[in-house]
């Protein structure tokens, strides 16, 4: 059982941050194609360069050993990972063990078939991303995608006991006149709901300069409808939760394109090759998966220390013309 052994050393970066939190994305692979997220023809990877479930699984155990309380699943599109279910019981089974919880980040279209068994596997929350409610706009955001299966998973997910937050990426031009509705449609669900930044991550064929919107601007428009008090409640990255006079749906602002929360960033991501990457805005990484097929995981370790070494203070991030994308990595890759 791999619950954080006080003999071995946790994982503390060079600025003296803990890291507690790991997202894992289990495949670069998706069946919707979001505007700002891929180009439409995609080339994904090789299945042999991908990690195998038990590879996950293993390194998963290691990091819950060096003090990791939280992780996340995500892609790609996890649910599109066949043994996924497989994962969440192995992962799950550390859940008051050492993990204090598993997540998961989903586009919904599969939930219909796995939120009683990710629910069994000991998922208690998940994000939903949903960008309108409109079922033409959303076959534009996601290139062909049906909105029908996303409202399906939500049923689902409902039915199972899920917590669901909703992630909707706020694009000027694109969805901002659906904010409002979306909260009210979220609190009528009984989902919170919460607002991204685009960010400048990998060609997607599109130009996210034209639909940027600070979030800044969509509090302030939210302030002439509602009293929003902000809520203590923080999770070592860019979110800010709020209350919303009236409603039971938090709000939540996710504002990665400024760097007041890298002071306190307690996270890593794991791509599903195995790349360990400290920032979602730095391009250094380590690689962990020619080390555990080499040497198994007492190989790993050193590399994990010297991951911890490379986390930036703070990310890179900047939409500008000339900058656009500031990391070539999709999203899709690093895990969002
Ligand atoms: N496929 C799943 C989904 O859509 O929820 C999980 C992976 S997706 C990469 C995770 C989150 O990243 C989604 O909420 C998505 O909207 C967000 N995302 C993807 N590309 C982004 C970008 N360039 N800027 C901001 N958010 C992005
Ligand atoms: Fe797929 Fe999620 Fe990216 Fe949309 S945001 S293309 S659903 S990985």
């Amino acid at each position: 059982m791999a619950i954080a052994d006080p003999s071995r050393k946790l994982m503390t970066d060079a600025l003296g941050r803990r890291i507690s939190y790991l997202r894992i994305s289990v495949t670069d692979r998706c069946d919707l194609r979001c505007r700002y997220c891929m180009a439409e023809r995609m080339t994904f990877l090789p299945k042999n360069q991908v990690l195998t479930l038990e590879e996950i699984a293993l390194l998963a155990d290691l990091f819950i050993g060096r003090g990791v309380r939280k992780i996340r699943l995500t892609g790609g599109e996890p649910l599109v990972r066949r043994d996924i279910i497989d994962l969440v019981r192995r992962i799950g089974r550390h859940i008051g063990q050492g993990l204090d919880e598993l997540t998961l980040t989903t586009n919904g279209t599969r939930l219909s078939d796995h939120a009683h068994a990710l629910h069994d596997g000991g998922i208690r929350r998940i994000n939903v991303s949903l960008d309108s409610l409109d079922p033409d706009r959303f076959a534009h955001v996601t290139r062909g995608g049906d909105i029908r299966s996303v409202f399906h998973g939500l049923e689902a997910a409902k039915a199972a006991g899920l917590a669901v937050k909703i992630n909707m990426v706020a694009l000027k031009g694109v969805n901002d006149d659906e904010i409002l509705p979306m909260l009210h449609w979220c609190d009528k669900q009984g989902f919170d709901l919460t607002l991204i930044e685009t960010m400048p991550l990998g060609e997607t064929g599109e130009d996210r300069t034209d639909h940027y919107l600070p979030l800044t601007q969509v509090a302030a428009s939210l302030r002439t409808h509602y009293a929003i008090t902000q809520l203590p409640q923080r999770t070592g990255g860019p979110a800010r939760y709020y209350a919303v006079d009236g409603l039971r749906a938090r709000l939540g602002l996710i504002t990665p394109m400024t760097h007041n929360f890298c002071a306190d960033c307690n996270r890593m991501r794991m791509t599903c090759e195995g790349k360990i990457f400290m920032c979602l805005g730095h391009d250094d990484h380590v690689d962990l998966k020619a080390a555990l097929r080499e040497g198994g995981l007492a190989a790993v370790e050193p590399l994990i220390d010297r991951a911890l070494r490379l986390k930036p203070a703070r990310h890179d991030f900047q939409i500008g013309q000339d900058l656009d994308p500031a990391i070539r990595r999709h999203m899709s890759v690093t895990g969002g």
